[in-house]
C-alpha cells in the first residue's frame, strides 16, 4: 500500500515527510490561538496485505514500533450499568489501561515509530499534560529524546510523570497556546519532529487503532471478512471530545474498516462535549456560511481537563469534511445544553462499574457534568432512524448500543 498526506479542504496531496504538517495554502492564514486550517490526513491506496503492512494499516512498518505494549485495551461489559440503563449490549473501551494511562499513547506510538523509521532522535511537543506524559513514556521505550513544553498551570502529577520518564521539561509562563507556539519555534530551529496534537497528522492516524480493536472484539476476526463474514460494527460510538482529534481518529479507523470490507456500515459516532467546553457543538450549530464558526473564542470552564479547550485545534478539520465528514451539513440530533444526557450523569457510576474513571474526561466524576451531545451522521451512512437510539447512552471512550 502507498501512503500520502491529503488536505481535506483543497485535496492537495503531500508526501509523508518529517517537517510536513499542514497544507501550505490552506494554513497560510492561521492565527495563533485559533482553530487550525490546513490540518492534513493520512490516506492510502493499493491493497492491504496484513503480512507486509501489519495487522492494522498504518503509514509506518510494524518493525519500527517500540516494544512498549500500547493498545489492545479491554472492551468490557459493565453489567450493572447495562441493567440500570437498559442497554444490554453496552461496552466500555478502557484506554486508561495504556502504559501512561491515556488514549494519547496510541498517537505517541505511531509518532515514535515514524521517528525511528526516519532516523530522528528527538521529538518535541506542547501539552497540557496527558500528551506530554504519553510521549515521554513511549519515547523512553523507543530510545528517543523527548522535549516537552508545558504551561505553568499543568498538573504537578503530569510534570512528575514527564520527568520520571526522562523527558526534558520546559515550563512556559503562559497558557497552552503559548506553549504550542514555543514548541513549534523550537522544532523549526532545531529540526526535531513535532508531535503537537492536531498539528502532526500522525496524531490523528495513530488513534484509529481503537476502532480496529473494537470491531475485532465485537465480531469475527477481521480475517474472516475474506470468507464472507463481516466483523460487527457498533451501532453507536460515543467519544469524549475536546480538540476533536480522538474522534477524528476513531472515525478514520471505521472508514478504513469499511474500505477493507471488514465491516458493512459505518457506526454513528457521537461527540460528547462538556457544556463548559463546547466549541465544536457551537460551531456545528452556527449558521451556514459563518466566516469562522470558532470565533469568538470562548474560554472553557469545564472541570474535565482533558476535553477542556478554548479553540479546538481540529475544529476546521471537522467542519471542512475531514475527520467528521459532515460535508457542511448541520449536525443532526444536537441536544440543547441542559438536556444532560445520561452519559454525563454518571457521577457515581464508578462504584457501579467497578472502576473509577479519571475526571479528565468527565466520566466517573464526583458530580454530574452537563454536556452537549452531537450526533454526527457520517458520509455514506444509510438513514435508518429506527435503529438509532439517541436518547440512551453510557459512559466511556466507546460504546456499543443494541438495536
Ligand atoms: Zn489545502
Amino acid at each position: 500500500m502507498k501512503w500520502n498526506y491529503r488536505c481535506p479542504t483543497c485535496g492537495r496531496e503531500y508526501g509523508i515527510e518529517p517537517g510536513r504538517y499542514l497544507c501550505d495554502p490552506c494554513s497560510a492564514a492561521n492565527v495563533p490561538g485559533r482553530a487550525l486550517h490546513g490540518v492534513l490526513e493520512c490516506v492510502w491506496t493499493g491493497s492491504w496485505d496484513p503480512e507486509a503492512d501489519g495487522a492494522i494499516p498504518l503509514p509506518v512498518p510494524a518493525r519500527f514500533f517500540p516494544s512498549i505494549p500500547v493498545g489492545d485495551t479491554p472492551l468490557w461489559a459493565p453489567e450493572r450499568l447495562r441493567a440500570e440503563l437498559g442497554f444490554p449490549r453496552l461496552f466500555l473501551k478502557d484506554d486508561t489501561c495504556n502504559p501512561s494511562g491515556s488514549f494519547k499513547d496510541r498517537a505517541s506510538y505511531l509518532v515514535a515509530a515514524f521517528a525511528r523509521e526516519r532516523g530522528i532522535k528527538e521529538i518535541a511537543l506542547a501539552s497540557t499534560g496527558n500528551a506530554a506524559s504519553s510521549m515521554a513514556a513511549v519515547g523512553a521505550a523507543a530510545g528517543l529524546k523527548i522535549t516537552v513544553f508545558l504551561p505553568a498551570a499543568a498538573p504537578v502529577a503530569k510534570r512528575i510523570q514527564v520527568l520520571q520518564y526522562g523527558a526534558e521539561l520546559r515550563e512556559i509562563q503562559g497558557n497552552y497556546d503559548l506553549a504550542f507556539d514555543k514548541s513549534l519555534e523550537y522544532s523549526a530551529e532545531t529540526g526535531v519532529l513535532s508531535r503537537n496534537t492536531a498539528y502532526n497528522p500522525l496524531t490523528i492516524e495513530g488513534k484509529k487503532t481503537a476502532s480496529f480493536e473494537i470491531a475485532k472484539a465485537l465480531g469475527p476476526a477481521l480475517g474472516a471478512a475474506a470468507g464472507g463474514r463481516k466483523a460487527a460494527a457498533p451501532d453507536h460510538v460515543f467519544v469524549p471530545t475536546g480538540d476533536g482529534v480522538i474522534i477524528a481518529g476513531v472515525i478514520r479507523g471505521f472508514e478504513d474498516l469499511l474500505k477493507l470490507g471488514a465491516i458493512d456500515r459505518m457506526p454513528t459516532v457521537w461527540a460528547a462535549q462538556a457544556e463548559g467546553s463546547s466549541a465544536i457543538a457551537r460551531a456545528l450549530a452556527a449558521p451556514a456560511g459563518s466566516a469562522d464558526p470558532f470565533v469568538p473564542v470562548v474560554a472553557a470552564t469545564t472541570a474535565a481537563d482533558s476535553i477542556s479547550v478554548d479553540a479546538p485545534r481540529n475544529g476546521h478539520y471537522a467542519l471542512d469534511g475531514g475527520g467528521f465528514h459532515l460535508g457542511g451539513r448541520p449536525a443532526e440530533r444536537a441536544l440543547r445544553p441542559g438536556e444532560a444526557p445520561e452519559v454525563w450523569r454518571q457521577g457515581r457510576d464508578g462504584e457501579r462499574r467497578g472502576d473509577l474513571r479519571r475526571p479528565a474526561t468527565g466520566l466517573g466524576q464526583g458530580r454530574p457534568l452537563r454536556g452537549a451531545l452531537l450526533g454526527l451522521r457520517l458520509r455514506g451512512l444509510p438513514k435508518s432512524p429506527g435503529k438509532h437510539r439517541p436518547e440512551g447512552n453510557g459512559g466511556g471512550d466507546a460504546h456499543r448500543l443494541g438495536p
